[in-house]
């Protein structure tokens, strides 16, 4: 298969879009007819583009309402194809991109369809061109795979073809086995599109909502396997309409697009056990066992404050760096490296965002495949040798220039604590907190899919359906991601929200503050009660939730008197879903514009959805309307 893109996935002008897509890694392209028609050059001068590009036009697309006219309809549309051909001729093209007909004049009937391919195939034929055929899923008479390779089939002349769409095939969910039973040579062309799953008419759901692959939630998996059983080789190409691609920058949503596409490519070839496109064998992807360590860049004024709050939640110093102004602390399974040093990545880090998470390292299957894959697949792959101590940890460049190191059990990396840090006891008194639950990272939204794609096609990752959570500023869109999280333990996992109101506290987190980063960390303890007592004695400010939160609960009858008199107090909110129920409380929000959760789960899957929106508010009401408070 050979990686493609049609100019209509990006933003731009024609050559911006082309410079783009040659820049992004493609070699191969079609033109969306209205790209070249708004464009002030010739179509000589758009071969010559590519040409100087490296591009090679496949074909330009669409060819609307072509089957089933009568006359005199029927021959002014050939007339129309044969002024497409010259198009071609003088593009280097040699597809015509044909989709079914919507027209209401149009007729149905399968031999009358066939008999007008197979005119189309004589015509192209004389010009040594080709003519495929695609179904919309909205097409008046053919709007199935299935019955456009019917007329194919009896349209009988080598020089007509199939185009597969997968938007089209799966939006429908149309069967995909009957694929793999056509000739590969039969099928001339393949587009790639992925969507989230809606209840929208087809023509809304694609014009707005397609997107990359891994982006959404068709089975492109299974489309693609059906494929590698056809034997397909050609042109994989993307076809995407999506309004905030359109808005976004051409260069982005093009390397996004390139990655995206290898990555499937490549998880359909390991699939198969052979290689199925022109594309170079990605190493594999590597499961995430767990969050190693989170580090922070704290300067010297803020640190002090910094090192109390870590006490007040009962975390433990537990090293020291050998050489740098670095520490260590630590709670069950949770390590938290302050970086205050004057030299290095941290304290670049913390010039430009303040106090905030600089780095994440996670334990991964092997760091040093992990590394590997970045660097075949990210824009930045790599970042370096660097790390919070000596021991140099592979690492790729993340959200908001932040960075994520790799260890594994593998290789020396493992001891990074040993090899780094000198052992101190220190007495303080755990407050039972056992691991890192959930990172929450806040974004544009606009970066929203991108930082998605980072993440599914780096590790192997399942991603939960996106969900829309109300911030007095307007919505929020939260998009889960896990990694190796096993009977609801260990691994990663990921919330990553993005908002499109400026007045939304994840808007303003990212705008008034540092840029895109992470939010807030959920730390998980087996006892909240007694975790949030003892927080409450060590005098963490905690985030305080209104009185009627607690008497809907009441209304729940879900707690005795007593019990609902603690969370009441200690401002801890519950949620229950068909698995089982979930605790959760949090900080106030520190200056920044993060904060720490504290929650208890058992067997419940989710976040708290539910309880979001009670807690913007109290977070909102916090910081006021205009502006939040600033370091
Ligand atoms: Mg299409
Ligand atoms: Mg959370």
């Amino acid at each position: 298969m050979i990686p493609a893109i049609a100019t209509v996935c990006l933003s731009g002008s024609l050559p911006e879009k082309l410079r783009a897509i040659a820049d992004a890694g493609f070699s191969d392209v079609e033109i969306f007819e209205n790209d070249l028609i708004a464009y002030h050059g010739s179509p000589s001068d758009v071969r010559k583009l590519c040409a100087d590009l490296g591009l090679n036009i496949i074909t330009v697309q669409p060819f609307r309402d072509f089957e089933g006219y009568d006359e005199p309809r029927r021959g002014k549309t050939f007339d129309r194809a044969e002024r497409k051909f010259d198009l071609l001729q003088t593009l280097g093209a040699d597809l015509l991109f044909v989709c079914s007909s919507v027209s209401p004049e149009a007729n149905g009937g399968i031999e009358r369809l066939a008999a007008d391919f197979h005119e189309l195939g004589e015509r192209a034929a004389k010009r040594g061109l080709r003519a495929g055929f695609e179904a919309l899923a909205w097409g008046r008479f053919v709007n199935d795979y299935r019955d456009a390779w019917e007329i194919v089939r009896r349209a009988a002349h080598p020089s007509v073809g199939l185009i597969l769409d997968s938007f089209h095939i799966l939006s429908r969910g149309t069967e995909l086995d009957s694929i793999a039973t056509i000739p590969a040579d039969r099928v001339f062309f393949v587009q790639i599109a992925d969507a989230p799953k809606l209840n929208l008419d087809y023509l809304s759901w694609s014009r707005h909502w397609r997107c990359m692959p891994g982006q959404g939630e068709l089975n492109l998996a299974a489309f693609m396997d059906a494929l590698a059983a056809m034997n397909y080789r050609g042109a994989t190409s993307l076809e995407i309409f999506n309004d905030r691609f359109r808005a976004g920058s051409a260069r982005s949503v093009a390397i996004d697009g390139h990655r995206s596409l290898i990555a499937l490519i490549d998880d359909a070839s390991k699939r198969a056990k052979r290689p199925l496109g022109r594309i170079n064998a990605l190493p594999e992807r590597p499961t995430v066992e767990s969050v190693e360590f989170i580090e922070f860049a704290v300067d010297e004024t803020e640190r002090h404050n910094f090192i109390d709050l870590l006490h007040g939640l009962g975390f433990q110093l537990t090293g020291k760096h050998r050489s740098k102004d670095v520490i260590l602390f630590s709670q069950g399974d949770i390590r938290i490296v302050v970086n205050s040093d004057k030299e290095g990545f941290a304290h670049s880090y913390n010039m430009s965002h303040g106090t905030s998470v600089c780095a994440m390292a996670l334990r991964v299957s092997d760091a040093l495949t992990t590394l590997a894959r970045g660097e075949a697949l990210l824009e930045e792959p790599y970042a370096g040798a660097i790390g919070p101590g000596e021991l140099s940890l592979p690492a790729v460049r993340g959200l908001g220039g932040s960075l994520i190191y790799f260890v594994d059990d593998k290789s020396e990396l493992s001891r990074w604590s040993e090899v780094d840090f000198e052992p101190v006891v220190e007495e303080t008194k755990s407050a039972g907190l056992l691991s890192i639950d959930h990172i929450s990272q806040t974004m544009q939204y606009e970066e929203m899919l991108t930082w998605l794609l980072y993440y599914t096609t780096l590790l192997k990752t399942a991603k939960l359906p996106a969900q829309a959570v109300m911030d007095p500023g307007g919505v929020v869109q939260s998009q889960v991601i896990e990694a190796g999280v096993t009977d609801n333990r260990g691994g990663l996992r990921l919330v990553l929200n993005g908002s499109q109101s400026h007045r939304t506290l994840s808007s303003r987190f990212v705008t008034e503050f540092f840029g895109s980063g992470v939010q807030h960390i959920a730390f998980e303890t087996a006892d909240i009660i007694a975790t949030m007592e003892t927080l409450a004695r060590n005098g963490v400010a905690i985030l305080a939730i209104p009185e009627n939160y607690y008497d809907d609960l009441n209304a729940k009858l879900e707690f005795d008197d007593t019990t609902l008199a603690k969370l009441k107090r200690l401002n801890i909110m519950f949620d229950r879903d068909t698995n089982g129920i979930f605790f959760q409380a949090y900080t106030q929000t520190l200056p920044g514009g993060w904060f720490f959760e504290i929650v208890q789960r058992s067997d419940y899957k989710g976040y708290g959805a539910p309880n979001a929106a009670i807690r913007l508010v109290a977070q909102a009401r916090l910081v006021g309307p205009d502006t939040l408070p600033r370091r």
